[in-house]
């Protein structure tokens, strides 16, 4: 039997001061741990590391001061797109879902279009299978904070489009990687997408290899940062091959990659597991929102490079 390991994160990106101090650090902090609580509940019972991925990241979902679910980031229309990502190590099994409009927990759908003939769905036809599948549908007014309303209004006069945590209200991208107990591993991401972006924009969290990974033999990660680069070095599966075909050790075949990521001129982080059940958390950001619990261990929550 594996010890079961879990790993989150909730974006990275340069948050403002005020935002990683007193209370709002505290209901980062809070949001990261319950996500951490709720997915190791699940590998505790004897579930598997696929479900435990799912529910951690549909709890950040549900947390508005995350950028997937409620409270994610605009579109420079004003709508929001949702998308997320999910695959299991064991067989290399997929789901990702694209551009969903009603679909309460994209990453449930993900989930439950994994193991069907296609890989990835879009638009419209994501949101109908999720809705065919039973799962909670809700109004785009749901998706929506003040929070989010106003950067939008901010974002849209001056024509950029930025990062999440990056902006002026900071929230990010969601993402967990886990090892339950029959050492299984599974890697799911979930996005609101960039801030002010394109509506249709596809970045890298739902597409598998740029923001999501799992093999059980080499390991599973989770992406989070500027989309668009991340996806043009195909980032998770980067770091699978360099430790897979070049033999180098997780945490550097992750800070390698992330190098690759800069010089195509993005930043960001991931979080990364091994078989062995080791937790990785590299970023070339300034900040990633990250947690990790193994076993029966406290969890833990950290915000900035130093620990
Ligand atoms: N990677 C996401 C995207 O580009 C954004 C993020 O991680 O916050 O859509």
């Amino acid at each position: 039997m594996s010890e079961i390991v879990l790993a989150v994160h909730g974006g990275a990106g340069h948050l403002p001061k005020r935002k990683i101090t007193g209370k709002a650090r505290l209901h980062y902090e809070a949001g990261l741990t319950e996500a951490l609580e709720v997915g190791r509940g699940i590998l505790q019972r004897g579930g598997s590391a696929l479900n435990a991925v799912t529910e951690a990241v549909a709890a950040l979902e549900d947390n508005e001061l995350f950028n997937a679910g409620k409270g994610a980031a605009l579109c420079s229309d004003g709508s929001v797109e949702l998308s997320a990502s999910i695959m299991r190590g064991s067989d290399r099994s997929v789901g990702a879902m694209v551009g969903l409009r009603r679909t309460k927990n994209p990453i449930r759908a993900a989930r439950a279009f994994r193991g069907h003939l296609h890989g990835l769905l879009f638009g419209q036809e994501a949101d109908a299978y999720a809705e065919a599948k039973g799962l909670e549908m809700v109004d785009q007014d749901y998706f929506y904070t003040n929070n989010r309303l106003r950067q939008w209004r901010k974002y849209r006069e001056t024509k950029s489009v930025v990062l999440d945590h990056d902006a002026e209200s900071a929230h990010g991208t969601v993402g967990a990687v886990a090892r339950d107990r029959r050492g299984n591993l599974a890697a799911a991401t979930s996005t609101g997408g960039l801030v002010n972006q394109l509506p249709g924009r596809v970045g890298d969290t739902p597409v598998i290899g740029a923001g999501t990974w799992a093999d059980n033999q080499v390991c599973a990660v989770s992406a989070t940062g500027k989309g668009d680069a991340f996806a043009r070095i195909a980032f998770a599966r980067r770091v699978a091959d360099l430790i897979e075909l070049a033999g180098t050790a997780p945490n550097e075949a992750a800070s390698r990659a992330l190098e690759e990521v800069k010089e195509v001129g993005g930043t960001g982080g991931c979080i990364v597991i091994d078989p062995s059940g080791q937790v990785f958390l590299p970023f070339n950001s300034a900040h990633m929102l990250r947690g990790w619990v193994r076993g029966k261990g406290a969890p833990v929550t950290a915000i900035e490079v130093v620990d």
